[in-house]
């Protein structure tokens, strides 16, 4: 069995979708889990619903593509537990525009958040998990990162992920740190199950299925916690083999 007690773990983008699964999944594991999120009212919510439940979770409002807040996101986790073993780099955005309608600044957000918002969380949380003998990042990428698409932006950004993931691997090895990246296909969550979309993609996919959100997290589980230690700078699809 997976046990995460004594560990602590940020999940950004965990107050809803996706992440927030992670986080009840990490915090059920045993892990002190703080959720950083844009959304304080859903964020608030998820951590009081899970404390209610006896885990150990707090919420703390931050935005990935500020250094500021993230510099006080982590002070948080030093005041909380003096400790971080596990970042799971999740907030994400789309936007679905081609190369000719998308405006710089359009193409400048979707980078900020996907990809610099890795980074930057990455770099400053690095330190304080190598303080205790280092830890796991997850960064959530995508399939699409396996060829080219109708969202140049997202696309990118999902690519640089999987670029960054590597070369963090390498440089943090001496330290400890473990660095992979999740490649999810078509996952259903609140916001696009009744999507006109699903139906096209999932007659693409060999398990003739989307994947859902707990399939995601279990993954997450297992490159956050020691079972793979040995694991480190390789990305996973998960697609029901849409990619293969
Ligand atoms: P979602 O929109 O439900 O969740 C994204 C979360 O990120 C939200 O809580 C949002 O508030 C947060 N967020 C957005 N901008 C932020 C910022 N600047 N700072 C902090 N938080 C921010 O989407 P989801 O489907 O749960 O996606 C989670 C991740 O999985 C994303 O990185 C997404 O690109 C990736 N992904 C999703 C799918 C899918 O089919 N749903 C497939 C492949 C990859």
């Amino acid at each position: 069995l997976t046990d995460l007690a004594g560990k602590t773990a940020i999940v950004t983008g965990g107050a809803r979708g996706q992440g927030a699964v992670e986080v009840e999944l990490l915090a059920t594991a045993g892990a002190s889990v703080l959720i950083c999120d844009v959304l304080e009212d859903e964020g608030k919510a998820l951590a009081e619903r899970l404390q209610s439940d006896g885990k150990s979770v707090q919420f703390f409002k931050l935005d990935v593509t500020s250094e500021d807040e993230w510099v006080a996101a982590l002070a948080t986790v030093r005041a909380w537990t003096g400790r971080l073993d596990v970042l799971v780099n999740n907030a994400g955005i789309i936007n679905r525009k081609i190369i000719r309608d998308m405006t710089v600044a359009e193409w400048r957000m979707v980078m900020d958040v996907n990809a610099t918002g890795t980074f930057i969380g990455t770099k400053l949380s690095a330190p304080l998990m190598a303080e205790t003998g280092g830890g796991s990042i997850v960064n959530i990428s995508s399939n699409s990162a396996f060829s080219g698409h109708y969202d140049p932006a997202y696309t990118s950004s999902k690519w640089a992920i999987r670029g960054l993931t590597r070369t963090a691997a390498m440089e943090f090895a001496d330290d400890g740190i473990r660095v992979n990246a999740i490649c999810p296909g078509l996952i259903v969550t609140d916001l696009n199950r009744a999507s006109p979309h699903l139906g096209p993609m999932i007659s693409m996919t060999p398990a003739q299925r989307a994947g859902e959100a707990d399939e995601v997290a279990q993954l997450v589980l297992f490159l956050a916690a020691d079972g793979s230690k040995f694991i480190t700078g390789e990305d996973f699809v998960i697609d029901g083999g849409f990619t293969a």
